[in-house]
Formats: structure tokens, C-alpha cells, sequence
């Protein structure tokens, strides 16, 4: 049995895969490979309408969104984004929480000239936090506020939806679909698909349709929102066999009880992680209760040098992919939707294991 950790592309449930992979050389009885037909097949299109259907059942997304499936995964978005809401001339404000928040402002930076970033981290008493909404700088009239609920890197989560004059966008891509969040408190949501939807490459994007009038000509077509709302994603063709594998998840999703049975499973999950790193004096991860992510939790060897050894030993035990992100160091667990809590569990017992081993 392996547990697979990666913070992404991340492990997709088993029964998607084995589906999949029953029907691969032989989609809904065509004789062909779902990546093998036209997306404009009735049969195709058909199946991208019910993979949208479920997802707005999943997220009770409203109507007045529209729901789009797009190229280049989450980065892209962040030029897309920038491109599509704020004329060069315009102000945006960007919550900065950690590496992802950052990308997203130097993408944004090379179209929008005030770009107002809010570095809203701090650290009290040697634990890094968010400060509280009342002292962030917010402008006075910004096109969109932009921010990253789940910094998949630094482990730092927002857990409440700012409550901004401007349209919120939300980075989502490393905790969409992992609890129930209210989608009209967005102007933006928009994720890469490879942690919670599917494979890598692919991007959802769900925007209030008010917001695709606000898009420049400029926009290279293919990332541009209002001509993909009109086109139902398919300006050109879309990444086929990715449409087809995040409806899947869908699909499972709904059967394991939807994002409410996954918002009580990725609490436990983390739970258990947490509390093993805080009652322990060998591991340790020193971010406020308040700001800790569900979904990556990041903890370091208080004695590095065993670093390599964990490692190794873990991977023996199937315990795969806890190297911390090059730029922090340390480890790192991703416990996203497939993730069961038997992983966690066993996460949990060899780190116990390893920590008396080494005391
Ligand atoms: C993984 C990730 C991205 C980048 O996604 P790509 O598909 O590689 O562009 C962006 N934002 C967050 C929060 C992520 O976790």
C-alpha cells in the first residue's frame, strides 16, 4: 500500500482511476478513446454539460456565474485574471500570505501599473500569522482584490472570505471543492485542477458574469473570459481528456457525500497531523492555529540532519512524496480530497515510530 503526499499533480481517488482506465481504449461503447473524438460531438458535450452540472451542485454555484474550463493550469490565471478585470491603468489590491500570493503579483505587475500589495504576514511570538483585516491597506477603489486562501507552499491558510468593497478573486487551486464556501461572496474563483480536480494543465474558472463586460481587447483570445463564457470553453479545443477526468471526480465527489463529507475528512486528516507535530518535541511547525492549511500541512525535524533518513524510511514504508518545497525546506504532507484517513493514520504512526526511534 503507498500513500502518495505530493502537493501536486497530486493522487486522484482509486476508483477514477480504475474507471478510467476500464474505459480507455472504449468510451461509452464508441469503440474509441474518450481523447480520440471531436469535442464537439454531441456525445463529448453531453458529458462536458453534466461534469459543470456537477460542479455547480457540488459548490451551489449560482446562476449568475458562469463556469469555464480553460488552458494553463493555475499560473495562467494569473495573467488572465489581470488581463480580463484591470485596464493598464487601473488599481488592484493583492493580499500577499506567501509564495503562491507573490507569483501571482509579479504576473500581475507586467499588465496593471498600481498593483497594491498588502504584506499582511507577521510573526508573534515565533508564530507566522495573517494580520487582522482591520489593519490591511486597502485601496480606495480597486478593480478586484486578489488572494490565495490555501498557500500550498508555506502551509498558510485564510480561512475567512475577506470582506472587500472590491470583487474578490480566489486562487483556489490547492483547496477547491475541499469544504463548502459561499461562491457569491466571489467575483473570481479559479483553480489549477491537478490538487483537488484532475490533471495537470487544465484550470476552472468560475466568474459572476456582471465581470465578463469588464474584459480588454487586448486579452489573447484563448485566455479570454468573455469569449470562452460565449463559446462554452471550446474557442479552440479544450484539453479533452482532462474535462473528462475532473468530471469523473466530480462524479465520485458526489458519491462520497460532496464537499461537506470532505470538509469533516480533511479535518481529521490534519487534525491528527497537527496534533502529532504539537505534542511531540522532535517535529514542530510554527504557524498560528488560526492560519494553518487543511490541506498542506509543512513540519520540520527540529534536528535536520535526519532529514534524509526520514525520508528514506518513509518512502520504505510507502509513505511518498513529504520532501518540503525547495524553497522552505523540511517536510511536507498534501492530504487533498482522495486522500483517505488511513494515509494520514499511517503518516502519523511511522512518525511516532520515528521520533522515539531517534530521541
Ligand atoms: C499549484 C498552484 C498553482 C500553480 O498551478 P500550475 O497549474 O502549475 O500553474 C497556483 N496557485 C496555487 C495556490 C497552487 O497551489
Amino acid at each position: 500500500m503507498v500513500y502518495n503526499f505530493s502537493a501536486g499533480p497530486a493522487m486522484l481517488p482509486a476508483p477514477v482511476l480504475k474507471k478510467v482506465q476500464a474505459e480507455l481504449l472504449d468510451w461509452q461503447g464508441l469503440g474509441v478513446s474518450v481523447m480520440e473524438m471531436s469535442h464537439r460531438d454531441p456525445i463529448y458535450v453531453q458529458m462536458t454539460e453534466t461534469a459543470e452540472q456537477d460542479l455547480r451542485d457540488l459548490m451551489a454555484i449560482p446562476d449568475n456565474y458562469a463556469v469555464l474550463f480553460m488552458h494553463g493550469g493555475g499560473r495562467g490565471q494569473f495573467s488572465a485574471v489581470a488581463q480580463n478585470l484591470a485596464g493598464p491603468t487601473a488599481t488592484v489590491d493583492y493580499l500577499n500570505t506567501g509564495i503562491w500570493s507573490d507569483f501571482a503579483i509579479r504576473e500581475a505587475q507586467k499588465y496593471v501599473s498600481h498593483v497594491n500589495v498588502l504584506d499582511v504576514m507577521t510573526e508573534i511570538d515565533g508564530l507566522k500569522q495573517v494580520k487582522a483585516p482591520e489593519q490591511w491597506a486597502l485601496s480606495e477603489q480597486a478593480a478586484y482584490f486578489h488572494y490565495c486562501p490555501n498557500e500550498t507552499v508555506d502551509g498558510i491558510a485564510v480561512h475567512e472570505v475577506p470582506n472587500v468593497r472590491a470583487p474578490v478573486v480566489a486562487d483556489m487551486s490547492s483547496m477547491i471543492l475541499s469544504e463548502p464556501i459561499d461562491v457569491s461572496k466571489f467575483g473570481v474563483i479559479y483553480a489549477g485542477a491537478q490538487k483537488n480536480i484532475g490533471p495537470s494543465g487544465l484550470a476552472v474558472v468560475i466568474i459572476r458574469k456582471d465581470l465578463l463586460e469588464t474584459q480588454q481587447n487586448s486579452v489573447c483570445t484563448i485566455m479570454n473570459y468573455k469569449v470562452q463564457a460565449a463559446e462554452k470553453s471550446m474557442y479552440n479545443t479544450p484539453n479533452t481528456f482532462a474535462w473528462y477526468l475532473a468530471g469523473e471526480v466530480f462524479k465520485w465527489l458526489k458519491a462520497e457525500g460532496g464537499v461537506e463529507a470532505m470538509a469533516d475528512l480533511n479535518i481529521r486528516k490534519s487534525s491528527l497531523l497537527y496534533e502529532c507535530v504539537d505534542n511531540s518535541t522532535f517535529y514542530e511547525n510554527r504557524i498560528h492555529l488560526k492560519n494553518r492549511s487543511k490541506m498542506n500541512v509543512p513540519f520540520q525535524l527540529k534536528n535536520a540532519a535526519l532529514d534524509e533518513q526520514f525520508l528514506h524510511e518513509a518512502e520504505q514504508e510507502g509513505l511518498l512524496a513529504l520532501k518540503g518545497h525547495r524553497f522552505v525546506g523540511g517536510m511536507r504532507a498534501s492530504m487533498y480530497n482522495a486522500m483517505p484517513y488511513e494515509g494520514a493514520e499511517a503518516l502519523v504512526d511511522f512518525m511516532t515510530r520515528f521520533a522515539n526511534k531517534h530521541k
